[in-house]
């Protein structure tokens, strides 16, 4: 075997042998499905899905996973343009006994659940939904649910009504690979696009 395969094989095989570890320390749960086709019919579009990964959870319902292996960032779960809305999609498709999302980061700098729950430990690492005031923190989740799938049904009209309008989010531009053909140069200084703002 070559040199470089055979060092990629052992990083990859370390990085493998952590995340078993991490799945070990986790509360009792067994895996469901990993690759799952899945279909999501919403305002007028079907989009076909393919699923990481589905857990079924000892504490009630299902874990959502999506592996990473890039360059971590930060999930904003509550913005109305959410980091991962794949993840959303997934939610929804899946229907209502999802009681967890999460990314799984895979990579030497950042080996980690990234997610939100319907109540924290359902995976590690990863907190409870939003509170509301006085509602049950299921009740918080269920909210949570209603609002992603209207924020989705809205990312889907405007990419069926072809809104395509250079209108980046903050810190996209910086590892974009179209970015020598994209017109954002042709406006002026977007705001935070280009300046590497935090993501
Ligand atoms: S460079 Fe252009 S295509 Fe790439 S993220 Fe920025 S606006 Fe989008």
């Amino acid at each position: 075997m070559p040199g470089t395969l055979a060092r990629e094989c052992r990083r990859a095989g370390r990085l493998i042998r952590k995340l078993c570890e991490l799945d070990r320390g986790r509360s009792a749960f067994q895996v469901e499905s990993t690759e799952q086709k899945a279909r999501l019919v919403l305002a007028g579009a079907t989009v076909e899905m393919r699923i990481d990964r589905v857990d079924v959870l000892a504490a009630g319902g299902r874990a959502v996973l999506d592996y990473k292996t890039g360059t971590h960032a930060s999930a904003r779960w509550y913005d109305p343009r959410p980091t991962y809305p794949q993840l959303l999609a997934y939610l929804v498709a899946l229907g209502e006994d999802v009681a967890a999302l999460a990314t799984v980061w895979v990579n030497p700098r950042a080996l980690r659940f990234d997610g939100v729950a319907r109540e924290t430990g359902l995976l590690p690492g990863v907190k409870s939904v939003r509170a509301i005031p006085g509602a049950a923190s299921a009740d918080a989740w269920q909210a949570q649910r209603h609002t992603w799938r209207g924020v989705l049904e809205r990312l889907v009209l405007a990419f069926i009504a072809g809104d395509a309008a250079v209108d980046p989010k903050a810190g996209a531009c910086r590892n974009c690979h179209v970015i020598n053909i994209c017109r954002i140069a042709e406006r002026e200084q977007p705001s935070g696009a280009e300046a590497g703002a935090d993501e």
